[in-house]
């Protein structure tokens, strides 16, 4: 690192105390922009970077509601909007028990860069709430985002601000976000994505991130010669990312034989398809947090405790949160013949564990990269707001494709431009920066 990068990394640390996965971020992404930086003195002359870990504006709030027995409860809320330098600041809410500052600043900052890379004009923002989904009844979930709305939608808008969903946000609670926000404003508007499809929504919104994470890890296996036919697939998580990897896996001959949850992990030899995919669904919406259910029900083992990447296969899919994939599950999985880690959540895999990964030449992309069709697909839900108009899901789906080739393109182009061909973590990298960096420069000193 060079002594710049490294003085960077030391103020972010400095001045954003107790933020781990926002260090963690930041120090995947500068390092990666060394390369560009010497290339391009006019970024580090204007600041671009130091601006970059700034966010434009916090907004932090008290959520207070009422739960089933009459006892009130009060959450934090909060939404980072990092950057709209190409674009309204875009990104989902996460409701989940360990959600802070630092972990919406890590993935405001990521969701900037990723967006960038989809192509089109959305800047970056996360938020959400340390509400815990888990055990909650329906109407305790709808009283806890019509309290939670009626703060940010001051903050919002279909042109400012628009929000999507994330872990423990889905169709229902952005059903309810958007009610709220309708009877606020008295506007009907798309300031939400994600939306019902009577109501706005995109088809192919909900199945977008996991089919995105397959169409690109197709592209990367194309490069090598290969397909998904006949081969096995881990993915951990049960939610909807993993919901749409297994889909859009089972269409194209592959068999995901693994799901987890906080509570351990399923093995299924025979594969997760038919109505077990459905059954994906209910699980999410029991609102328990866990997939031992699904061993119980279709009579496969269950590892408590345990994760996934033990499990002999060919691809490995994180689909579940932050930091699961950790040096000794790189070290199994490389020793078992994995042939490629795509990231379907956002950062799953440690830096030092992408390093062994990338280390051992098996492919490997990043989520900024690889997850980026649901925020894709959340862009074109805007398009089709903007137009009042809808398009089918075989347009849809092809845009998404589309999109998904074309990010899985600047990754190799731009790391072969770089010196450092097949790493795609320096391609996403640098090649979501570049958009940005240049808008920033272009609008003057803001
Ligand atoms: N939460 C998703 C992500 O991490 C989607 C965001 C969106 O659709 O705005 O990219």
């Amino acid at each position: 690192m060079s002594e710049y990068v490294k003085d960077l990394v030391a103020n972010v640390k400095a001045k954003n105390p107790s933020e781990p996965e926002f260090h963690q971020a930041v120090e995947e992404v500068v390092s990666s922009l060394e390369v560009v930086l010497e290339r391009h003195p006019e970024y580090r002359a204007n600041k671009i970077l130091e601006r970059l870990v700034e966010p434009e504006r916090v907004i932090m709030f008290r959520v207070p509601w009422v739960n089933d027995r009459g006892e009130i409860q009060i959450n934090r809320g909060f939404r980072v909007q990092m950057n709209s330098a190409i674009g309204p600041y875009k990104g989902g809410l996460r409701f989940h028990p360990s959600v802070t500052l630092g972990i919406l600043k890590f993935l405001a900052f990521e969701q900037t860069f990723k967006n960038s890379l989809t192509t089109l004009p959305m800047g970056g923002g996360k938020g959400g709430s340390d509400f815990d989904p888990k055990g909650k009844s329906d109407l305790e979930i709808m009283k806890f985002c019509q309290s939670f709305m009626t703060e940010l939608f001051r903050h919002v808008g279909p042109n400012t601000d628009v929000p999507a969903g994330d872990i423990g946000v889905g169709g229902r609670e952005i059903g309810y976000l958007f009610g709220q926000y309708k009877r606020l404003k008295n506007e009907f508007t798309g300031v939400l994505t994600g939306k019902g499809r009577n109501w706005g929504g995109s088809l192919i919104r909900p199945e977008a991130t996991g089919f995105g994470v397959v169409y690109f890890t197709e592209e990367m296996l194309k490069t090598k010669g290969t397909d998904f036919k006949g081969k096995r697939v881990a993915v951990s998580g049960f939610g909807n990312v993993a919901w749409g990897v297994v889909q859009k896996v089972n269409e194209l001959g592959g068999k995901v034989v693994t799901l987890s949850g906080p509570d351990g992990y399923i093995y299924d030899p025979d594969g997760i398809s038919g109505n077990k995919v459905d059954y994906m669904l209910s699980l999410r919406l029991s609102n328990k947090d866990a997939v031992e259910d699904y061993a119980k029900k279709y009579n496969v083992e269950f590892h408590a405790e345990k994760k996934p990447w033990e499990v002999p296969v060919d691809i490995a899919i994180p689909a579940a949160t932050q930091n699961e994939l950790f040096p000794e599950d790189a070290k199994i999985l490389i020793q078992n013949g994995c042939q490629c880690v795509c990231e379907a959540a956002n950062m799953p895999t440690t830096l030092e564990a992408t390093h062994i990964l990338q280390d051992a030449g098996i492919l490997f992309a990043p989520g900024k990269a690889a997850n980026a069709g649901g925020v894709a697909v959340s862009g074109l839900e805007m398009a089709q707001n903007s137009m009042r108009y809808n398009w089918t899901s075989e347009e849809v789906d092809q845009r998404l494709k589309m999109i998904m080739k074309e990010i899985h393109t600047t990754c190799v182009t731009t790391a072969e431009k770089y010196g450092a061909a097949g790493n795609y973590v320096l391609g996403a990298n640098i090649g979501g920066f570049i958009k940005v960096a240049d808008s920033m420069l272009d609008q003057g000193v803001v």
